[in-house]
């Protein structure tokens, strides 16, 4: 067995159909008192559902989270909280949300309460982003971390079948890569094989009754699983290759991740033959790249970049911008095989 060296988050989950009524409480055990709920503008009704739980710990709801965190919407934010004297952040939203209530918290230490309505996972990590003139900046501080989070299956049905798919292949994609991490370790391949099984098994039954509580149960623990290894163990090439396409093709989040995952996976099979059993085992397929790809397709979701918008003709300038920023990656990545892969990913042919 390989050595490894293993540092858990802080974490406090409550889970289960109906939890959202705990969210009062939720701010009482971290000893606070006045919540500011933050959400979308579409996502406005759930918001006040939160704030009616709340009763007189809410301190007010501010409907402007945005994509990608724009700076001017994190300051407003800011200020939102300090005039009303918030003490404390409920997100109800997805990762969207969840990085505003990031965002406020890594400047004032405010203490986030997150209710997860979609599969992206950063609930679970000390993660954030915030968009400058453009650029989007990541950073690590353990301070964003929400202390509390409420995963209640019932938000989920709201969330269209199509993006609940996207959102979960998105999911898988964290503890696929989490398998090979250079600084994985037994317990987050455990959590990640059982994450990756927990969404193949409930993402087809989404497909007949979206609303089956059994299969959005499935679904949103195994968002859980994943997104905690995403928030302890490094990521490789698919999320590097998918931050470059979001960032400089505008493609959208989800999507992107689900079309990039067998491709990613394929590239990396023969330097990670471990993770790639276990992906396999995970998902009920003989082989883990094809097995994924397979899962893709059954679920109907998007498997060809062509389709998202990007042109043919960006695909080299993709391959620059995705060499041109070294990281570590069980195999080396080179410019011949890395830019079949993009090809092979726009055509949305099946991954080798
Ligand atoms: P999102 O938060 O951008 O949501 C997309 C849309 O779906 C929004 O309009 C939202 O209001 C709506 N929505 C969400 N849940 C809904 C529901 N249950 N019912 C109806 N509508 C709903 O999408 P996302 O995929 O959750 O998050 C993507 C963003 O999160 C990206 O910017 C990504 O970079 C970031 N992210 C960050 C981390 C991290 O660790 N920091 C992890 C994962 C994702």
């Amino acid at each position: 067995m390989k050595e490894f060296t293993y540092t858990a988050l802080p974490s406090r989950v409550i889970f289960g159909p109906g939890k959202l009524a705990s969210v009062a409480n939720e701010v009482a055990t971290i000893g606070a008192n006045r919540a500011l709920v933050l959400c979308t503008p579409q996502q406005r009704a759930q918001a006040e559902q939160v704030g009616a739980l709340l009763g007189d710990k809410l301190a007010g709801i501010h409907d402007g989270a945005e994509m990608h965190v724009p700076i001017e919407s994190a300051r407003a934010a800011r200020a939102i909280a300090t005039d009303l004297d918030a003490d404390c952040a409920v997100a109800v939203g997805g990762g969207s949300t969840i990085g505003l209530g990031k965002a406020i918290a890594l400047d004032s230490a405010l203490p986030i309460i997150a209710i997860p309505t979609t599969y992206a996972g950063s609930e679970m990590t000390p993660v954030y982003g915030i968009t400058e003139n453009g650029i989007k900046t990541t950073g690590k501080d353990v301070r964003v971390l929400p202390k509390s989070v409420i995963y209640d299956p019932e938000l989920t049905y709201s969330l269209p079948v199509g993006m609940s798919l996207v959102s979960g292949m998105n999911a898988i994609a964290h503890a696929a890569e989490g398998l090979y991490a250079k600084d994985g370790n037994p317990v987050m391949s455990l959590i990640a094989e059982e994450g990756i099984r927990a969404l193949a098994a409930g993402m087809p039954v989404l497909l007949e009754t979206p609303n089956d509580v059994d299969a959005r149960s499935q679904c949103l623990y195994g968002a859980w699983l994943c997104g905690s290894v995403l928030g302890h163990v490094g990521m490789a090439l698919h999320h590097k290759l998918c931050h470059t396409l979001g960032g400089s093709f505008n493609l959208p989040h989800a999507e992107t991740h689900t079309i990039i995952l067998p491709h990613a996976m394929a590239y990396n099979s023969l330097a990670a033959p471990a993770a790639m059993a276990r992906i396999a085992h995970a998902i009920g397929a003989e082989d883990g790249p094809t097995g994924l790809y397979a899962l893709a397709r059954q679920l109907g979701v998007p498997t060809a970049l062509r389709n998202l918008g990007i042109a043919e003709t960006d695909l080299d300038r993709a391959c620059e911008i995705a060499l041109s920023n070294p990281y570590w990656n069980p195999r080396q990545i080179e410019a011949a095989p890395l830019r079949a892969l993009l090809q092979r990913a726009w055509e949305g042919s099946e991954p080798r």
